[in-house]
């Protein structure tokens, strides 16, 4: 296994996830960019300017790694998008497994990425970190969420038509569920927060009772406060 590894490393080497240098450290990440990524983690809030645990901005969960807000942040959700990464996926997913007591959760679930972007780029990152957590964690990983047709109807339809019509966006198989009360919903980035909310509503539907999110970054609403200071 550790010759095929090696084997693997050597025809895709790992590659920092800010600079895309090859790297031979354990983490995605070169010398010079774990200098970057790490402060990542005791960022700020860039709308409140809080400290993360303090920051009470949107209404959703405050399980993330980092604001999406910085260069570095972006540079790394971008890699990730676009390049398979193993040492990545598995970084992330050890981190997830690290994060949470397994014992909250029956299986972890995900969004799945698009037909059209698996088509493009050719893997799902997420749906890969997820199988890094099941792995890690012994938590099932379960392919329940599907996409619905709706995305493509959204541009005709009003703010609130749409607002409604985008919890329609994912349906969750309740056969693949088996039964599962409480998840663990693994996602990249939460903006608008609309694709965990859709994932949420389809996952209720289903029967389960209780679903905590966990994304690696997160962009707060930015308050109009903060706004007028820019200006
Ligand atoms: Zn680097
Ligand atoms: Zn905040």
């Amino acid at each position: 296994m550790r010759f095929l590894r090696s084997l693997e490393r050597l025809i895709f080497p790992d590659r920092c996830l800010i600079c895309g240098e090859v790297t031979r450290e354990r983490v995605p990440f070169c010398k010079d960019c774990i200098k970057e990524f790490v402060p990542l983690l005791s960022a700020e809030c860039p709308a409140c300017g809080k400290a993360a645990h303090e920051c009470r901005c949107g209404s959703g969960t405050k399980d993330f790694l980092f604001y999406y807000s910085s260069p570095a942040a972006k540079k790394l959700i971008r890699s990730l998008k676009h390049t398979p990464d193993k040492n990545a996926w598995e970084f992330f997913g050890a981190t997830a497994a690290n994060y949470f007591d397994k014992r909250r959760f029956d299986a972890v679930v995900f969004p799945p990425r698009t037909a059209k972007n698996i088509k493009k780029y050719g893997f799902d990152h997420v749906k890969q970190i997820a199988l890094e957590y099941s792995r890690l964690s012994g938590v099932p990983l379960c392919c329940a969420l599907e996409r619905t047709h709706r995305a493509a109807e959204q541009k005709l339809l009003s703010a609130t038509q749409r607002r409604r019509n985008a919890l329609g966006l994912f349906k969750a198989n309740a056969e693949k569920l088996a039964g599962a009360k409480r998840v663990l919903l693994i996602d990249d980035v939460r903006t608008t927060g609309s694709t965990l909310n859709a994932c949420a509503h389809a996952l209720r539907k289903a029967g389960v009772k209780q679903i905590t999110q966990f994304t690696l970054a997160y962009t707060p609403p930015v308050k109009k406060k903060y706004k007028a200071k820019k200006v």
